[in-house]
């Protein structure tokens, strides 16, 4: 399924032109227009899903390996020495653009940290009870 007010659903689709680097049946990467290093890519479904919780299960099953074939291709390309498989759900999480959509962030050895956070701490009681809490949910 399409979502007609979908920018991402047109540009996966080839309705809106695109930077694309890669395209298979169901999915188009394409590069990211405010790209955090050269060669941020990001791997669009062909089918409107709104993140990773709707994804259909033929999708989730490749998007990752296309992740790392596109993030191999990088280091080989781009002389980057790692990458980074960003994906982000709710505005609370950093989405923008609620079609799921999986980054994948050439890292360079002098590049500017990023995907990063401050280790918090946590006991062992609270690990376990925030994990059962978890648990109880699934
Ligand atoms: P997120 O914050 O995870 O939802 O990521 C949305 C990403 O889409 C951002 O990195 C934007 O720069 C990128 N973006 C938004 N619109 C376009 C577009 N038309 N073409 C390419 N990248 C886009
Ligand atoms: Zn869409």
């Amino acid at each position: 399924m399409k979502d007609e007010n979908c920018i991402f659903c047109k540009i996966a689709n080839g309705e809106i032109p695109s930077a694309t680097v890669y395209e298979d049946d169901r999915f188009r990467a394409i590069l990211d227009m405010g790209p955090a290093s050269k060669g941020h890519t990001l791997i669009l479904p062909k089918e409107h899903f709104k993140d990773v919780c709707a994804l259909d299960e033929g999708y989730a099953s490749r998007v990752l390996s296309l992740g790392g074939k596109i993030g191999a291709a990088m280091k080989k390309s781009l002389g980057c020495s790692g990458f980074n498989l960003v994906q982000n759900n709710g505005a609370s999480a950093g989405q923008t653009v609620f079609h799921f959509h999986l980054h994948v962030i050439p890292r360079y050895d002098d590049g500017a940290p990023m995907v990063t956070w401050v280790p918090g701490h946590a006991d062992t009681d609270e690990l376990k009870e925030t994990a059962e809490c978890i648990q109880t949910a699934l």
